[in-house]
């Protein structure tokens, strides 16, 4: 079997917040259960919504929390050479196009077609040519037909579904103001590092039938699945930075970590309030249990 190597790949837009101890604390116990190597990964890619000293900060709080890197930290904005080669092995596959439609192109376009079915999906404007536009972005063509459906097992969620041509479309690559997209950087990274398992928050399960799909593209290893609830607030919106997540009281590791694992499903006893080391003993032996199915 191979090692197992996961991690957790914070986007330093902010301090960590509850939302992100969830996905990080998930990974943590599922490397430590599975007796495997935990990485930290800094998605720096996203140049304009990266704030400056974000990413150090994430890793002191981890670290206050009990949560260090296996492996030296890597920064996705150190690693540019290697999605420029992802993106050059794509290209000669034939199915990378540049594409000229502004965001108010597309959205004008698809209100035009489903007038009543409202759908994000890119509706393929650019595959056969600029029209004599200029080049805006890169876009990868997705199957057509049967061939789109991307059907994967979540180790949380269960059976996942997704039809790539309906409901997503030819994704962007690299876009228009010139950075690589997440969706690449973050699968020749976990191809690079050799991640077996990806932990983290539902709110990218929307995203995996797409890296599913890259990493058939790019021939690589695609690896296991599992995404974690994610925490609302009390208007039902995803917990981030955007909807004004407070920053973790790092004061008080033990009071967040026992909120993180009661959030995950996890029943542990008192004692796991006593100590980090208690806390985490508790927590590694509870975790595989809970994803009994
Ligand atoms: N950087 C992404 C985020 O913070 C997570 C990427 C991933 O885990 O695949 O939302």
């Amino acid at each position: 079997m191979t090692a197992y190597r996961g991690r957790f790949a914070p986007s330093p837009t902010g301090p960590l917040h509850f939302g992100s101890l969830v996905s990080a604390l998930a990974s943590w116990l599922d490397a430590r259960a599975h007796q495997g190597t935990w990485l930290v990964r800094i998605e720096d890619i996203d140049g304009p919504r990266t704030v400056p000293g974000a990413a150090e900060n994430i890793l002191a709080t981890l670290a206050r929390f009990g949560m260090v890197s296996d492996e030296p930290p890597v920064w996705q904005s150190q690693r540019k050479p290697l999605y420029q080669q992802a993106f050059e092995r794509l290209q000669t596959t034939g199915l990378v196009y540049p594409c000229g439609c502004t965001r108010k192109e597309i959205a004008d376009s698809l209100l035009h077609v489903h007038a009543r079915h409202t759908t994000l999906a890119y509706p393929g404007t650019c595959r056969h040519g600029l029209n004599g536009k200029p080049a805006r972005a890169w876009r990868l063509r997705v199957p057509d037909g049967d061939a789109a459906i991307v059907t994967f097992d979540d180790r949380w969620q269960g059976q996942q579904t997704q039809n790539l041509a309906t409901e997503v479309g030819d994704f962007v690559l690299r876009r228009a103001d010139d950075q690589w997209a997440y969706q690449l950087a973050v699968v020749v990274d976990d191809a690079d590092q050799n991640i077996t398992h990806v932990v983290r928050g539902a709110d990218l399960l929307d995203s995996t039938a797409r890296q599913i799909y890259l990493q058939q593209c790019l021939r690589v290893v695609t690896p296991s699945w599992l995404h974690v609830p994610v925490v609302t607030n009390d208007d039902g919106e995803k917990l981030s930075k955007q909807t004004g997540a407070l920053a973790l009281d790092a004061s008080r590791p033990l009071v967040a970590l026992n909120d993180a694992a009661l959030h995950l499903g996890l029943k542990l006893s008192e004692t796991a309030a006593l100590s980090r080391e208690a806390f985490y003993a508790e927590a590694i032996a509870a975790w595989p249990a809970r994803l009994k199915r």
